[in-house]
């Protein structure tokens, strides 16, 4: 099924389902799974703001929706801080009404300009997943800038990632129809180690040039920044591997760097203990579980419902939430839908892209040339 097909599936459920049928539904869920909900956001960015091409769309939600969302979160939900989240799902004492914990991926600057005004106004506690060899640095995160490289010139970019063997021609031709350098991101990230998709990169922008100019408002938070709002009480600041590596995607020795160098690099800068982690791009095998319990968290997101069983705590299923997610067809905000997003319900009627067994790791960078 293509992504409109689904999107459409999930709708068409929850208004079958309707606000009080999926209302109880979530006090159902919570109850037999006994886990809070987990909103995982990535970008908050101005209500003006202008969607452009370059910009994955599914990590953006404008500050309205943010915080028309946070209202509906917080009208069934009680909001606790990600600390007190983990040492109640320790100690196995069952929270005893529907709870919620809002948190960010990555820690783009404007999670500080708009989020963090708004959470701090509502006194909403809140944590952020940071990549710590990013933070303060002028470049862009390699996910948005290979989004940028590949939707500035899609033609030529598709030319490149075939002479790299990246894509073989008959890949490209599948993705046609569909948002073609969405696809080509996509295919790019879950194949290729950080290694390999430096070169990509490079290529591209050997090729294509490099538009600066574009890369504003995907800058990250500085240590300040940081600092201010952990002293704020209401943030808490987790990690997010050390420069975003899809960890599936890399050996044991860098996987464990990624995870273990990232938690000493932070509480060296922070000064507190980092007991949170979230996975990027959601993608954990047992493998990579193992590693991020090495590595000395005591607790770890994902980006659906599926769970490990020997680390349960590691694998804490999170629903990421962005504009468009609780929006019916006619684009109107649906209690319906928002429920059932946030009720995990959408996970058992779509499946999840991964597979969470042990993923065959690259031997060596899979980019050819
Ligand atoms: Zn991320
Ligand atoms: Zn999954």
């Amino acid at each position: 099924m293509n992504a409109m097909g689904r999107a459409h599936l999930k709708t068409g459920l929850a208004l079958v389902l309707g606000v009080t049928r999926t209302d109880r539904l979530i006090r159902l869920m919570s109850g037999t799974r006994r886990l809070p909900l987990v909103v995982g956001y990535h970008r908050v960015v101005d209500d003006g703001r202008p969607r452009r091409a370059s910009i994955i769309a599914p990590m953006l939600v404008s500050r309205r929706m943010f915080e028309r969302q946070l209202d509906w979160i917080g009208r069934r939900f009680r909001f606790v801080s990600l600390d007190e989240l983990g040492s109640r799902l320790e100690s196995g004492v069952p929270f005893e009404t529907p709870t919620a914990t809002i948190t960010f991926d990555d820690g783009y600057r404007d999670m500080y300009e708009h989020a963090y005004p708004v959470l701090k106004r509502k006194g909403i506690p809140a944590a952020v997943f940071v990549v710590p060899d990013w933070i303060g640095r002028a470049s862009a995160l390699y996910h948005d800038r290979l989004y940028l490289l590949l939707t500035r010139d899609w033609p030529a970019s598709r030319e490149v990632l075939i002479d790299l063997g990246v894509m073989r021609p008959e890949q490209v031709l599948m993705a046609r129809g569909s948002n073609e350098p969405f696809a080509a991101l996509r295919h790019v990230l879950t194949t290729q180690s950080q290694e390999g998709l430096a070169r990509v990169i490079a290529a591209l922008e050997e090729k294509l040039g490099i538009d600066s100019g574009r890369l504003d408002g995907l800058r990250p938070l500085s240590w300040a920044m940081l600092a201010e709002m952990q002293r704020g009480g209401v943030i808490t600041v987790g990690s997010h591997t050390r420069t975003h590596a899809i960890l599936t995607r890399e050996s044991a020795s860098r996987m464990l760097e990624e995870t273990a160098g990232a938690r000493l690099a932070l509480e060296d800068r922070l000064g507190t203990p980092i007991k949170h982690f979230a996975y990027p791009d959601g993608a954990f095998d047992a493998e990579t579980v193992e590693t991020v319990a090495r590595a000395g968290y005591r607790f770890a997101y994902t980006t659906c419902h599926h769970r490990d069983r020997r680390h349960p705590l590691l694998t804490i299923p999170r629903s990421l939430l962005w504009e468009n997610s609780c929006l019916d067809p006619a684009g109107r905000f649906s209690a319906a839908v928002a429920s059932c997003v946030t009720s995990g319900i959408f996970h058992f009627a779509s499946g999840c892209r991964y597979r969470h067994g042990v993923t065959p790791r690259p031997v060596a960078p899979m980019v050819l040339r």
